[in-house]
């Protein structure tokens, strides 16, 4: 390809609505372009490394043994409405009518449409396990679309789904996937780690999230250091301390804290420890069922947590009305005691006395708290998030936080679609079994945007070779000579020939201008060619991740790039 003939529209500024790293930098590189709140046109360069993403799953999708197909994205509600997903979905769901006012859809994930051809395609436990996926556009209406690729609302997305006869084969199907993911971000170029995660509105019984390592990252991953646990803070269970022997010394008072609204300010106020504190949560859920939920006063209430407990899909705190009307005080001083409503405790408040919770009464606390004596929750669970110095809930070892980027997600959905929409098959005593599921989704621009966000300096993308949209940079310094631009384009010939990708910079444009747009893009190798270069028989070599230089001589040159580029590309 000649940069003087392709479209490769450079910016010298950072956009100032993109804040990560790799957003900037692919809006900086041309290679990607906003269209509206999280729909994005890719431009050549960014379409190249994304069919590479692509190219690199498929490979590893074939070889683990799953079969292509391509789904519409366009979904009929029945089939929604048939799982039962159609109520519960929420406003993700982008839902419109046909001419003739028929219901439909943007697909936002396929379950529905695959099961439908299972159950009509599917007739015998002879033509099981098969794992049928696709790379496809999927929509989904984000609340909060940001970061470019990483939260958008149209995306591409690798989607598979696994049938089995029964659990033990959907195990196994399941590890395909997991070792076919593993191979895939390895090959990606990717720090990566997979952890056991929730398995949220889809459905199901296990599931691992495959976590780019990313101080942008919006995922919290606690991880033990001495042993393999890991897991999405969502899930990360707390073990439950042994309760220690309670010792209410204290009497029950109620003190006057004027204004004092937040746990810091109460503690503040008091001259006593946040851990002394019990926050007491009202929370509704997407049921309409209203709850309050106390955790120690330096602590941070799960929500995923509390979503299970209650069979519930989202939580949300009261609004400030309903506080008041449930609790005859304003938001800042609800506390358990003779509150009317389902009292549900962290499991760790069952080791604490003489604590402090509000009084349900404006601008007061009481002091001196106990359980039992004061007030009984009706249940105390694991409803806090993790935090660092955690114990681990296998070993000893203490838990790590840090942040990371979920590039993939694998589910064992078990029989939740299938017994929903009647996917069953003939086993070989000839009795109908419904059958078992996997589910398994790549985000293919967020791994792209995951691998720039690792890879990176002040210059602009570090591509890892096998998702680079170009192997080599070919830089002709001065297009206008002839014995310069000849060198460049006998070299070109022969990297082409050989089926490495490479780009010229044909331009007539100052070096100075040429080196910072080959930093900006990224390509992994850089081949200059000059006038003073040419008089001593040379071309110069850079490697754009290490800046590693190196002189070759023009008659070694493409043999010596060829080979290192095919090694680059073994990574
Ligand atoms: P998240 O928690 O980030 O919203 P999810 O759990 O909703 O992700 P899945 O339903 O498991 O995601 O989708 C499979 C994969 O699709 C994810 O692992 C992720 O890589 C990708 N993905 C999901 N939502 C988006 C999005 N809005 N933009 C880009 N990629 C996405
Ligand atoms: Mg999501």
């Amino acid at each position: 390809m000649r940069y003087s003939q392709y479209f490769l529209p450079t910016l010298k500024e950072t956009p100032s609505d993109a804040e990560v790293a790799s957003h900037q930098l692919m809006l900086r590189a041309g290679m990607i372009r906003k269209v509206a709140a999280g729909i994005y046109s890719y431009l050549p360069l960014g379409l190249r490394s994304l069919r590479k993403v692509e190219r690199i799953v498929r490979e590893e999708m074939d070889r683990s043994g799953a079969i292509e197909i391509h789904m519409p994205m366009v979904v009929p509600a029945e089939l929604w409405q048939e799982s039962g997903r159609w109520e519960h979905y929420g406003k993700e769901l982008l839902r419109l009518n046909d001419r003739k006012d028929a219901s439909f859809c943007l697909g936002p994930t396929h379950e529905e449409v695959v099961t439908d051809i299972a159950r009509r395609e599917l007739k015998s436990y002879k033509q099981l396990p098969v794992n049928l996926y696709q790379v496809q556009t999927k929509f989904r209406d984000e609340i909060r679309p940001r970061f470019g690729l990483m939260r958008g609302r149209e995306f591409v997305m690798k989607d598979a789904y696994s049938f089995d006869l029964d659990e033990a084969g959907a195990n196994l199907s399941y590890q395909k996937m997991y070792d076919a993911y593993r191979r895939i971000f390895t090959r990606c170029g990717l720090r990566f780690r997979a952890v056991e995660a929730d398995t949220g509105s889809i459905g199901g019984t296990a599931s691992h999230e495959f976590m780019v390592l990313a101080s942008s990252g919006e995922d919290a991953i606690a991880s033990c250091g001495s042993c393999e646990y890991a897991a999405n803070v969502e899930k990360a269970q707390i073990r439950t301390l042994a309760v220690s022997a309670l010792q209410p010394s204290a009497q029950l008072e109620t003190l006057s804290t004027p204004g004092r609204k937040t746990v810091e300010d109460v503690a503040a106020f008091l001259k006593v420890d946040l851990q002394k504190l019990v926050k007491t949560l009202i929370v509704q859920t997407d049921t309409g069922e209203v709850v309050a939920v106390l955790v120690r006063g330096d602590r941070e209430l799960n929500d995923i947590k509390l979503c299970r407990l209650l069979g519930a899909n989202e939580v949300q705190m009261a609004p400030e009305e309903l506080v008041q009307k449930l609790t005859g005080a304003p938001v800042g001083f609800a506390g358990p005691m003779g509150l009317k409503l389902r009292l549900l405790a962290d499991q760790e408040i069952e080791a604490m006395s003489d604590f402090v919770v509000g009084a349900n009464q404006k601008d007061m606390h009481h002091v001196g708290v106990n359980l039992g004596r004061d007030f009984t929750p009706e249940l105390f669970a694991d409803l806090r998030s993790a935090v660092a110095g955690d114990q681990c809930p296998r070993c000893e070892g203490a838990l790590e936080i840090w942040r990371g980027i979920e590039v993939g997600h694998v589910f064992k959905l078990g029989t939740k679609y299938s017994e929903a929409m009647q996917a069953t098959v003939l086993d070989a005593e000839g009795k109908d079994r419904v059958l078992y599921m996997g589910c398994y989704g790549i985000g293919v621009g967020r791994t792209l945007a995951s691998a720039i966000e690792q890879n990176h300096d002040e210059q602009g993308i570090v591509f890892p070779m096998p998702i680079a949209p170009f192997q080599v940079l070919l830089v002709c310094l001065n297009p206008k000579d002839e014995k310069v631009c000849g060198a460049s384009e006998k070299l070109y010939a022969d990297l082409e020939a050989a089926g490495i990708e490479v780009l010229l910079d044909d331009r007539d444009e100052r070096p100075g201008s040429k080196f910072k747009d080959a930093d900006l893009c990224g390509i992994p190798l850089r081949v200059t060619v000059g006038g003073r270069g040419l008089e001593r028989g040379i071309f110069e070599l850079k490697w754009r991740a290490t800046g590693e230089q190196q002189e070759v001589a023009v008659a070694d040159a493409a043999g010596e790039i060829i080979a290192r580029v095919r090694k680059a590309m073994e990574g």
